[in-house]
């Protein structure tokens, strides 16, 4: 099934163990400022675009995952520690992949800040686009947090 596929964005880790395609445009591109993509990141927010686990693929090595919550696992280099994917476990759910670690960041700009609620006073960029904080979206997406039980320390 992959071998016809044509990669539409491609992209790695800063050492290259591990490489991704993406099938489709990436898609929901966005920053993250809640508090567990600061962590996550090491900095002010997590830049994050996605794709179906079905629209993407790993070209080279796997990365490894840390369980940040009781609802989702991120991805990183175990070779060079490049932060590389969040994920919702929910099997619908998209594959999100650090856009800093695409080959092309320049055409994926982002098209909503979430998690705003942690948003660093200092921080300004892309002030034009939609603001949502966590959970904020819809009841489902609050009951949906409510639940979330951080293994971050
Ligand atoms: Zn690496
Ligand atoms: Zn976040």
């Amino acid at each position: 099934m992959s071998s016809d596929r044509v990669a539409v964005a491609t992209g790695g880790c800063q050492c290259g163990a591990v490489r991704f395609a993406l099938y489709v445009t990436p898609e929901k591109a966005h920053a993250c400022h809640c508090r567990m993509c600061q962590r996550a990141v090491g900095g002010a927010f997590a830049l994050l675009a996605g794709a179906k686990k079905s629209d993407f693929a790993w070209t080279a090595g796997e990365p490894a995952f840390f369980r940040s919550s009781n609802l989702a696992q991120r991805g990183f280099c175990r070779d060079c520690g490049t932060p590389l994917t969040f994920a919702y476990d929910i099997p619908e759910a998209r594959m999100y992949f650090t856009i800093g670690s695409f080959d092309d960041p320049a055409s994926i700009p982002i098209e909503m800040h979430y998690g705003v609620e942690s948003k660093l006073p200092w921080v300004e960029f892309c002030e034009d686009v939609a603001a949502e904080a966590t959970g904020a979206g819809s009841p489902a997406a609050a009951e949906f947090f409510a639940k979330l039980a951080s293994n971050q320390s």
